[in-house]
């Protein structure tokens, strides 16, 4: 196993530090450094940004508009792009229907979105999930029935995440109920301002406005928005979700909080001198250091057996699990830093409606709502008793 960077990945590598700390707008990084949700306004001009470098892709074919990087270059701009403090880029074009279009779509969806997804002129939400479908997603029940050349959409979506700000939906409907679950679903391109298409919001935890019900009441979908065959959506979600799960061991990004929490430990008091001197908490903030250390290594790890051509199975469910944790650690830890500025959380005290600021330090406006937030990241991409699943059956045999 070789972990060391080449003479010419440096060099990528002070590139890419370079463009991101020239280029990052300060009102994103503010944002997205106090742990807020960017508005769609500041990710889009970030992610403009990043399609006139080159650069919104890195893991598309270069065909058709990816970056022709290398495995160890990928990493390393994933590395410097969190650790330069930048908002994770909307996952739902660029990491989930992007691949699926240029995999299995025609030539016409291939035209018509993809190079809409790259520029981010179109904003993707995510219909999978439903009041009885999530873990157990293959037994959804929107219903889609063919009609001439269009479907006939009834049913409802939940937990949609940015369905106020999306432009279109990749949405599994059932095509089929008298089947297998799974044989019985196709996957559809579904244009949110079709009539019958409603967006309720659903308030989360960390009093933001992200998530969101999506109701269909007769939706007529043209079948030409149907990706691949009807009644095989379900490859094509899978093959989805596989991609969504090579994104997750988040090292570069806790890395970033953990320096954070270190700061604010070094501000902060406790009996008359800085938090961070104290022993019991330099305890807590050492043993989640030494768990990053060794998801950073096991990340390395798989990275080299894949660059040494090794195709791994259940390797990113333990990346998800152990990455999840570590961010709720260190979230967790950064709370009890900040004592009572944390619970003083005013969701919307840097917004417009308001003129006096947040109670407390400025570093620690921010910090509960992302705490409260990150308890989704042991659920959503599949929850971690569904990933213990998949290693108890892929390597453990169980
Ligand atoms: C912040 C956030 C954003 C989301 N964004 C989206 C989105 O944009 N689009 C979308 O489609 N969905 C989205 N989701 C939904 C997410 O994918 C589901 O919440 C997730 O799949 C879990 O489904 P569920 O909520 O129905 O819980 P359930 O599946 O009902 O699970 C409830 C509990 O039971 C456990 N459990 C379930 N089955 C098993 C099993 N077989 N073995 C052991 N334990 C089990 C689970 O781990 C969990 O603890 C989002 C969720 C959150 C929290």
């Amino acid at each position: 196993m070789d972990l060391s960077f080449s003479d010419e990945d440096l060099a990528f590598q002070k590139e890419v530090k370079d463009f991101m700390s020239q280029s990052l707008p300060a009102d994103v990084h503010d944002r997205s450094d106090r742990g807020l949700h960017p508005k769609k306004e500041e990710i889009v001009r970030w992610q403009k940004i990043l399609h006139e470098k080159g650069w919104i892709a890195p893991n598309w074919p270069v065909e058709h508009g990816g970056a022709g990087w290398s495995l160890t270059q990928k990493y390393i701009f994933n590395q410097e792009y969190f650790l330069a403090g930048a908002p994770q880029v909307t996952p739902f074009g660029i990491s989930m229907v992007g691949p699926v279009l240029y995999t299995f779509g025609t030539q016409d969806q291939k035209d018509k979105y993809l190079s809409r997804i790259l520029s981010s002129d179109d904003w993707w939400c995510q219909g999978y999930s439903e009041p009885g479908a999530g873990s157990d997603l293959a037994s959804l029940s929107t219903r889609a029935v063919r009609d001439g050349d269009h479907y006939v959409v009834n049913g409802q979506k939940i937990w949609t995440s940015f369905a106020h700000y999306a432009d279109m939906m990749f949405c599994l409907v059932r095509t089929d109920p008298d089947v297998k679950a799974q044989m019985g679903i196709s996957f559809l391109l579904i244009d949110m301002k079709t009539p019958g298409v409603t967006v309720k919001p659903i308030i989360g935890l960390d009093l933001d406005h992200t998530l969101n019900e999506v109701f269909f009441d007769d939706v007529r979908v043209p079948v030409e928005n149907r990706v691949g065959e009807e009644n095989k959506g379900w490859t094509y979600a899978k093959f989805l979700l596989g991609n969504e799960r090579n994104v997750i061991a988040r090292v570069a990004r806790s890395k970033y909080q953990l320096a954070r929490l270190k700061d604010i430990a070094r501000q902060e008091s406790m009996n008359g001198a800085p938090l961070i001197e104290d022993a019991d908490f330099k305890r807590k903030i050492t043993k989640v250091e030494i768990d990053l250390m060794a998801l950073e290594n096991t990340e390395l790890r798989y990275l080299s057996q894949e660059i040494a051509g090794h195709k791994l199975t259940a390797e990113p469910s333990i990346l998800k699990i152990e990455g999840a944790q570590i961010a709720q650690a260190i979230k967790g830890l950064t709370v009890e830093a900040l004592g009572m500025y944390a619970v003083a959380y005013e969701p919307d005290a840097l917004t417009e409606r308001r003129n006096d600021g947040p109670i407390g330090p400025d570093y620690a406006h921010g910090i509960m709502a992302d705490n409260l937030y990150q308890r989704a990241a042991t659920i959503y991409g599949g929850s971690n008793e569904i990933q213990r699943n998949i290693i108890a059956k892929l390597i453990l045999g169980l």
